[in-house]
């Protein structure tokens, strides 16, 4: 009845079900099990191999079993001042893929009560945070740039993030984004790597990526698909 060996929870296995995802793609067998285990993740591999679902189920299912759904949805407010503090952080190189992950991230995690949110470079800032600040965020996607941008201005705080995603990490290399990542991963808030989860996909594994992966991963179990 349940997708792979290990159980994703009530919410989530019903989606996988109203998807019709009836098999886990290489990827997502190997991947899941590994991120619910406890451990970080080095993955290689490409579009089409459902690397998407391969990091959002463990994470809306840790999410979602700690209660997230149900709670404040990591909104501050203090007086006119509104701060985010997502528990989920997935950064992507482009606008379009931001926007393919969040649409994934929202149909899995209907019934959850988790918020899902996206942000990008090339809308205004404040257009983006005003549903922002309506409805709090748990999990966010995000480009490295208006991320960035957003922290700079102290809208978003990655103090509570406890699971964060790298997807096609080589791509947001060669885009120029590696001062943004860093500048987002190593930021003093940053819980460290002992604290949160780390996952980084990329379809390529040149010395750049192996570097960063030895920087921000701990002790990790590396699959290529
Ligand atoms: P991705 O590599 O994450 O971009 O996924 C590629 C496509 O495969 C997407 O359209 C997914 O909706 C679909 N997909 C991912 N996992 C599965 C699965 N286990 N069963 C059926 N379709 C899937």
């Amino acid at each position: 009845q349940s997708f792979t060996e290990v159980d994703l929870g009530e919410s989530l296995n019903r989606n996988i079900q109203l998807a019709h995802y009836n098999k886990p793609t290489p990827i997502q067998k190997h991947a899941i099990p590994i991120v619910l285990s406890g451990r970080d993740l080095m993955a290689c591999a490409q579009t089409g191999s459902g690397k998407t679902a391969a990091f959002l189920f463990p994470v809306i299912c840790a999410l979602d079993k700690a209660g997230l759904g149900r709670g404040s949805h990591g909104l501050e407010r203090a007086g006119y001042k509104v701060r985010l503090y997502p528990s989920a952080l997935i950064l992507a190189p482009t606008r379009e893929l931001a926007i393919q992950i969040f649409d994934e991230a929202t149909k899995f995690s209907y019934h959850t009560g988790l918020k899902v949110a996206v942000v990008y470079g090339g809308t205004k800032v404040n257009e983006q945070m005003m549903s922002l600040r309506r409805n709090g965020v748990d999990l966010m996607v995000a480009t490295p740039g208006r991320l960035h941008d957003l922290l700079e201005r102290d809208y978003v705080s990655v103090s509570q993030v406890r699971y964060l995603i790298l997807d096609e990490a080589d791509r947001m290399l060669d885009m120029g984004f590696e001062p943004q990542i860093r500048a987002i991963v190593q930021e003093s808030q940053m819980p460290p790597p002992t604290v949160r989860r780390t996952m980084m996909f990329s379809a390529t594994f040149p010395h750049e990526i192996q570097r960063l992966a030895s920087e921000f991963l701990l002790n990790y179990l590396f699959v290529v698909v």
